[in-house]
């Protein structure tokens, strides 16, 4: 509790810009949140001045960030389980609690709970030896894909396999060098869908509708919110999928449910997330209440807010970093990028520029989601690019 305003502390594991715009969104709340970051030059850490330097394996700095703190959250999976563990136990209020987490942070782990729930998940098999990969192919057909189990994100640690001489070049030498493995069949896709939710410890649940994610190599675009026609009955199914999900792993805090579209109409899970998730970032300029707020009210067991939409369509385009780095600077991209879209919602993260790197985003929001997406593609790729990638010259 800060003695001042009598208004509570969150303390956040991670500097990154998660972390940033909760702090952002802890503004709103007469707070400012504390992050424990790897060093002060991460995104969060430039913002807030509640910044403890030190690293989510370290128990102690982990006790430093938690010190007062009405509750420990998480911008990023990392944080060993043991340690959440011992924290429980001195009586932090860890939220998301470690028996939720290992949901995010275990692929196995995940897929095997929901298997166990009834729950659809693409057909998997843990790998300890090649022959599992090719056992596995025998059964479901090639192409699979490999995944690390844990420590992912981005598409790193996700390879396809299209033979056995594949398997034979990639398994080994994962294998020895620690990286514990699955494998999975390679699902037919129509598209990604994701839906993102919050649920507080009294166990309020509020649900952003079910949003396009539209991914290249791996690593997400563009987020298309709502998803564009769906079917009502087929997005509120993914929507009480996910309701499931988080009321069935205890989830306190967000929790983002990323899910596979097959060419039928059905939806399996692909990832678990619990903290605030790329696929929701529209939600701060397109929904009534946005993510990071709605994280901060659930893991503080305030009642949640509105998730509603303010406008018919919202289109958040990432803006990854230019390949090579672009001549002109990000001040005269930004510019130019706003003179064009007054319209244009820009989010920027406080990140040094390198080629395919998250660096911000993009959202708007209007009427007609062809015309928005391309609105927000030209944004973010001229902040990125400082190309207008339709030709346009402004003399
Ligand atoms: P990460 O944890 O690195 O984000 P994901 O498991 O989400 O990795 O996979 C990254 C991307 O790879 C997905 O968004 C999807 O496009 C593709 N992918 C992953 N698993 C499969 C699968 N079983 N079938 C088809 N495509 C997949």
């Amino acid at each position: 509790m800060e003695e001042r305003t009598g208004l509570p502390v969150v303390a956040m594991v991670g500097g990154g810009q998660l972390a940033r715009m909760t702090h952002q969104a802890a503004i709103a709340l007469g707070q400012s949140l504390r992050v424990l970051a790897l060093n002060a030059d991460e995104p969060a850490a430039q913002v807030t001045p509640d910044v403890v330097v030190g690293d989510h394996r370290d128990l102690d700095a982990l006790r430093r960030a938690a010190a007062g703190a009405e509750a420990l959250t998480f911008d990023h999976e990392h944080v060993p389980g043991d340690l959440l563990e011992k924290l429980v136990a001195e009586g932090v209020a860890v939220h998301p609690g470690p028996e939720a987490l290992r949901h995010a942070q275990d692929k196995l782990v995940m897929r095997r709970r929901l298997t166990e729930l009834g729950e659809p998940v693409p057909p998997f098999a843990p790998v300890e030896a090649t022959a599992d990969v090719e056992a596995f192919a025998a059964e479901h057909g090639w192409p699979v894909v490999l995944k690390a189990v844990r420590g992912g994100y981005d598409g790193r640690g996700v390879w396809m396999l299209d033979s056995p001489d594949e398997a034979a070049a990639t398994v080994p030498e994962l294998l020895e060098a620690g990286t514990p493995l699955m494998v999975e069949q390679k699902v037919a896709l129509r598209r990604e869908l994701a839906v993102v939710l919050a649920r507080s410890p009294y166990g309020q649940a509020a649900v952003y509708p079910t949003v396009e994610t539209v991914q290249v190599e791996g690593i997400c675009t563009e987020v298309l919110a709502p998803a564009p026609g769906l079917s009502d009955e087929a997005g509120e199914a993914a929507e009480e999928l996910a309701l499931r999900i988080a009321g069935a792993l205890g989830v306190v805090g967000l929790l983002a449910v990323e899910l596979f579209e097959t060419p039928d109409g059905r939806v399996l899970v692909n990832e678990l997330a619990m903290r605030p998730h790329n696929s929701a970032h529209w939600s701060t300029d397109g929904a009534v209440t946005g993510q990071f707020e709605q994280h901060l009210r659930a893991v503080l067991d305030y009642p949640l807010g509105s998730t509603a939409t303010v406008r018919p369509v919202c289109v958040m385009a990432n803006v990854l970093g230019g390949d090579p780095v672009p001549a002109t600077g990000p001040d005269e991209r930004l510019h130019h990028t706003l003179a064009r879209f007054p319209e244009a919602r820009v989010h920027l993260y406080g990140k040094a520029e390198r080629p395919g790197r998250k660096i911000g985003h993009v959202n708007i929001t209007g009427d007609d989601v062809d015309d928005v997406r391309r609105r927000a593609r030209l944004a973010a790729d001229h902040l990125a690019t400082g190309l207008w990638t339709d030709g346009w010259s402004a003399h």
